[in-house]
């Protein structure tokens, strides 16, 4: 078929009369020779007004500026040369982001869960057992990646607002013996920090390998993949480094790149990390085609690593830490109990917070939307109605936007207030 200007002009003109006649289904477009029944009429498809709230939720978090200007760069394809050099600035940031010298980093072209299935399914086969610490959302998420790909998952779980003290793991770590163990860090549906320091070393005593969700974590709280002996790790863009969702960082150390090598099973085919490692040059110069990723999103990861970069981890760490500081202590002067009790396992990067029995966590998320233009969430999964849940992350971790938001939910505690005080 010779799709030249006058034909193409044609069928366009074809597909117009459609539009406007549309009783008419069909129509013999003259290139094809032949009649075409468009059941479908085009829809209309109209811009909206749309305020852009502040992103204060859990996530996604607002976008660094430079991020939004990656984007917009001219889109480089695998057949430049540009898109290797992005792809190695990429991995050798993320090596830094992550703190490992592993060579077998990159992203994942997906959101965080499907970087989630990727580590698991590359490090666990089906039969081969994975153990679960189970606090939240995201780990009965782990479990049900697990059971689908036919793994043998095993749960362990304590109070949503709690943290596991490694002697509790060790304990089923002894008795299971599994192939793998996979935990939360920061957990965005419960609020609270996992202490990973040690638990790479009690897993690798029993022959363990150790898998970290880093999702709502990475880049806002001290992470150090090597030192801690974390052996499959992942993250995401959206969360606390401010990017658009959609890739997400992955990284293994020797001992997953061991089992990788060694392992009889096939993972998914679009997550098998052998074969993104040849795409992503991990092992030299290799350039194999896998899939298409997306130029604007790998420019936004790149642009995401700029930032940290810039201003180092550690000004980062500190700039969430000191940032939650300002923010608790303004809560503490407010009607609210703050979920997590201990205040040393309360995750910098998302504050949950429980409500006097008088509100309606719907109805004050709803009141912070319109009347203040801030956006905060509800608790999700097995927090869903009894928290809330507020992100100081990535480029909203400053005092003057947790001024802005401890500003917004002392009006709405008292604007919603039907008890009279
Ligand atoms: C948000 C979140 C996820 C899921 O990330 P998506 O990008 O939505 O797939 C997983 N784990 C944790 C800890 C999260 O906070």
């Amino acid at each position: 078929m010779d799709l030249n200007v006058k034909n193409v002009c044609t069928l366009l003109l074809a597909v117009y009369h459609c539009e406007r006649h549309t009783s008419v289904t069909t129509a013999t477009i003259p290139p094809f020779k032949m009649a075409l029944n468009l059941l479908v009429p085009p829809p209309k498809i109209e811009d909206r007004e749309y305020v852009k709230p502040y992103l204060c939720g859990s996530g996604p978090a607002d976008v660094w500026p430079s991020v939004f200007e990656a984007y917009a760069r001219k889109v480089t394809t695998p057949a430049s040369d540009e898109y290797y050099h992005v792809l190695d600035d990429i991995r050798s940031g993320l090596q830094y982001v992550f703190q490992t010298k592993s060579k077998l980093v990159l992203a994942i072209s997906g959101a965080g869960h499907a970087a989630m299935e990727a580590v698991i399914t590359n490090l666990v086969a089906p039969g081969e057992t994975l153990l679960v610490a189970c606090r939240g959302m995201w780990d009965e998420r782990a479990i049900e990646i697990a059971k689908r790909f036919g793994i043998n998952v095993e749960v362990t779980r304590i109070p949503l607002y709690s943290t596991f003290s490694h002697e509790h793991l060790e304990n089923e770590l002894k008795r299971l013996r599994p192939t793998a163990l996979c935990i939360t860090h920061g957990d965005s549906s419960t609020g609270n920090v996992q202490k990973m320091q040690g638990l790479g070393d009690i897993c690798h005593k029993y022959g363990t390998l150790l898998i970290v969700d880093t999702v709502v974590s990475l880049g806002g709280v001290p992470f150090l993949t090597d030192e801690w002996g974390i052996d499959g790790v992942f993250s995401s863009t959206q969360k606390a480094l401010s990017g658009p969702a959609g890739i997400s960082p992955v990284a293994f150390s020797a001992r997953a790149e061991e089992k990788i090598n060694k392992r009889k099973h096939e993972p998914p085919f679009y997550f098998d990390i052998k074969m993104l490692a040849q795409q992503w040059n991990c092992y030299g110069n290799t350039r194999v085609y896998h899939h298409t990723m997306s130029p604007p999103l790998l420019y936004a990861l790149r642009a995401c690593i700029k930032e940290l970069v810039s201003q180092t981890l550690e000004k980062s760490w500190a700039r969430h830490a000191t940032t939650l500081a300002h923010f608790h202590k303004r809560l503490q002067e407010m009607p609210v109990t703050f979920y997590v009790p201990i205040p040393e396992e309360r995750l910098p990067t998302v504050t949950t917070l429980v409500l006097p029995k008088r509100y309606d966590y719907t109805e004050f998320c709803d009141y912070m939307r319109t009347k203040h233009n801030i956006l905060i969430y509800g608790g999700v999964g097995p927090t869903a109605g009894k928290i809330l849940r507020i992100g100081t992350m990535g480029m909203n971790a400053t005092i003057e936007m947790a001024d802005i938001v401890a500003d917004a939910i002392l009006d709405t505690l008292k604007a919603l207030n039907k008890s009279s005080l």
